[in-house]
């Protein structure tokens, strides 16, 4: 009898996995779960010129930086992309990320939808975009509230801004309404896994076919 041969497994190219809401919507903590429980799935995390939050830690939530810093990064191009939003300036490093791609490790964006736009006219066919919808105004707001981190003006600024946020929905590849956070994470998992199988992503399943071919 022959000899089995046993496949590699198909390589794939990683993909770029954006997840956008109004804050308080529960994006953060989806984020966090679906890193917890995916383990090929990396944060890219982002530069901030925002004062950090007392829970937050620098290089593991945002690399916290000066507007100074931050310029020299946009003037040297190693930003993937970059916006204001709410004063301050958020931009996503460039280095980390293709180097993930390349070794087939998908990488997890927690950016707004200037961001994502950005993302979709330089790399549209490596990114899957995902909304989070609040299930109603009301609970967004008990959601900002009960965070508690950031004074009164901020949260009414951020509920005024989240209607123009949410006008953005129409953009995005998915949208996932965040009733409840077990079933929200289990719809953005299905979403992932579904979308490691595109045909253009196994850039393996060429040769993978060809050894099958061979041992028939
Ligand atoms: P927060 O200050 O509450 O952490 O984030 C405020 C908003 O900035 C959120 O909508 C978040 O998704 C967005 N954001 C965080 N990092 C980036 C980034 O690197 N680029 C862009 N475009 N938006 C970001």
């Amino acid at each position: 009898m022959a000899e089995e041969k046993i496949p590699e497994p198909i390589k794939r190219r990683g993909l770029m996995l954006v997840l956008s809401s109004p804050s308080g919507a529960g994006k953060t903590t989806i984020s966090r779960k679906l890193l917890e429980r995916e383990a090929d799935l990396m944060l890219s995390v982002s530069i901030t010129t925002r004062p950090k939050r007392p829970k937050e830690r620098d290089g593991v939530d945002y690399r916290f930086i000066g507007q100074a810093d931050f310029d020299r990064m946009v003037q040297g191009d190693e930003l993937l992309e970059h916006a204001t939003v709410f004063g301050n300036a958020y931009g996503t490093p460039r280095a980390s990320v293709s180097q993930a791609l390349d070794q087939g490790r998908d990488v997890l964006f927690d950016i707004d939808w200037q961001g994502t736009q950005q993302l979709t006219e330089k790399a549209r066919d490596d990114l899957v975009s995902v909304f989070v919808l609040p299930p109603s105004t009301a609970e967004l707001e008990r959601r900002l509230r009960a965070r508690a981190q950031d004074p009164e003006d901020v949260v009414r600024a951020r509920m005024a801004k989240a209607a123009d946020e949410m006008s953005h929905w129409a953009e995005y590849d998915y949208v996932i309404v965040n009733t409840d956070i077990e079933t929200s994470v289990a719809e953005a998992q299905k979403v992932l896994h579904a979308e490691r199988l595109k045909r253009p992503r196994q850039v393996g399943l060429r040769d993978f076919v060809e050894v099958l071919r061979a041992g028939s």
